[in-house]
């Protein structure tokens, strides 16, 4: 399995095996996907080039979605073994079309390869944003990836299951639901929190970053939100107490704190120099990390990676954008960023600086697609990238 060239990354104990050719696979997923990810490609190609004499990437396509569903069901058995073989990835969105009853391909994936830590760095890269602190946003969102609503443990108002789930909840525990009831459940567990924790925590430490924040709602929602508090600070005390100072600031910890998710959300826009990394929930962190990206320009430049234990899966923020789809004007920035934080992965850093270096000379320099307030085409603003690239290094 795989291209008859280069060779597969390796995990040992705990550690990267990463060889001069690796393997690594692509998806290119659904609307604007098609468009941005076969320039975020380009782009990693000429800065690892240009970074390394004897390094090159061998892509390796991988098929999900509706090109997928040509020949096949939209998530291949072979897909998923492909990822899991390859250790790393590439992605762009997929659709999931909303009250369809598909589960969506990206949860499911997510759920599949165990990638529990969706990281969402938020930095300014230069774009034109309404936003006046937009140069101070330096975040990290760590957002449990597996579990809480996005579980996909859910019922459709009227069905036979939400009506046995019904009679149960009335039975054992007196609670009577109304019968036009849609059910979600919301499972969040030691195991999940903790493991989340404990990446954001180690993310910190290896990165110097000065303030990890537990972002939840616990005040409401006491047995999950209120429990992923807890058992985050479990994490910091019993496992970094060298490291972490709890509550309070000290010389040379870092802080550990909570504030609760409203909170959070006002204040990452009234003083976002104060917020560092932020650990939360699986939905918290979905909005936060759309909402964080505004401030900084747009989904257009919100990049992402999906971790579990031993793959990484970088995918950008943002979805298919049906509206722009086809018009060869979407943004690939977020994907181009999101390829860089793959090869930071896998320790390729001076190609990853490379890419974000140009990035930002590119968009500072007024020069970006139409989110951007500029006039070129996604393939534009990528050839614009690759040759400003030269110069940057
Ligand atoms: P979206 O695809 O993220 O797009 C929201 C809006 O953001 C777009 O309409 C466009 O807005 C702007 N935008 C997003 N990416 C951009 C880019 N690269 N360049 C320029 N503008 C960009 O969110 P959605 O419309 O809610 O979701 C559409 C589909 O994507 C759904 O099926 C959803 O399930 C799926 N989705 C997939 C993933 C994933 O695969 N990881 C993630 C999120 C959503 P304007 O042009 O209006 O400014």
């Amino acid at each position: 399995m795989g291209p008859s060239e280069g060779d597969f990354i390796e995990v040992e104990k705990g550690r990267l095996k990463v060889p001069d050719e690796p393997i690594i696979p692509f998806i290119e997923g659904d609307g604007i996907g098609r468009e941005v990810i076969g320039v975020a490609k380009a782009v990693a190609d000429k800065a690892v080039e240009l970074a390394y004499s004897s390094r090159r990437i061998v892509w390796w396509e991988l098929l999900a979605g509706k090109k997928a569903l040509r020949a096949g069901p939209l998530l291949p058995e072979e897909t998923v073994k492909g990822i899991a073989l390859a250790k790393v990835a590439l992605k762009g969105p997929l659709e999931t079309p909303v009250g369809s009853g598909h589960r969506s391909l990206n949860v499911t994936l997510r759920k599949l390869l165990d990638l529990y830590a969706n990281v969402r760095p938020v930095q300014y890269y230069g774009a034109p944003t309404a936003f006046k602190h937009a140069d101070r946003v330096d975040l990290v969102i760590f957002r449990e990836n597996t579990e809480d609503v996005y579980a996909g443990i859910e019922w459709k108002a009227g069905g036979e299951e939400a009506k046995r789930f019904r009679e149960l909840l009335k039975k054992e525990f007196g609670i009577e639901l109304r019968e036009d009831a849609g059910i979600g459940v919301k499972p969040i567990s030691e195991f999940g929190t903790k493991r989340i924790m404990r990446k954001a925590l180690t993310w910190a430490v290896e990165r110097g970053r000065k303030r990890v924040t537990i972002m939840h709602k616990g005040n409401i929602m006491k047995f999950t939100e209120g429990a992923f508090r807890e058992w985050a600070y479990e994490v910091a005390s019993e496992e970094f107490s060298d490291v972490v100072s709890i509550g309070e600031k000290k010389p040379g910890k870092i802080l550990v704190d909570d504030k609760i998710a409203d909170n959070a959300f006002q204040q990452i826009i009234i003083r976002p120099w104060e917020y560092d990394i932020i650990v939360t929930p699986n939905l918290n962190g979905d909005y936060l990390s759309d909402a964080a990206a505004a401030l900084v320009g747009g989904l257009g430049m919100a990049a992402g990676l999906n971790l579990g234990d031993e793959i990484a899966l970088a995918e950008p923020v943002h979805g298919t954008a049906p509206d722009i789809a086809g018009k060869g004007i979407a943004n690939p920035s977020a994907a181009i960023l999101s390829a860089a934080l793959l090869l930071d992965y896998i320790g390729w850093g001076e190609a990853t600086e490379l890419m974000r270096r140009t990035v930002r000379k590119v968009v500072e320099s007024g020069r970006g697609t139409p989110d951007l307030g500029g006039r070129l085409s996604t393939e534009e603003f990528g050839g614009a990238v690759m040759e400003a690239m030269e110069d940057v290094r």
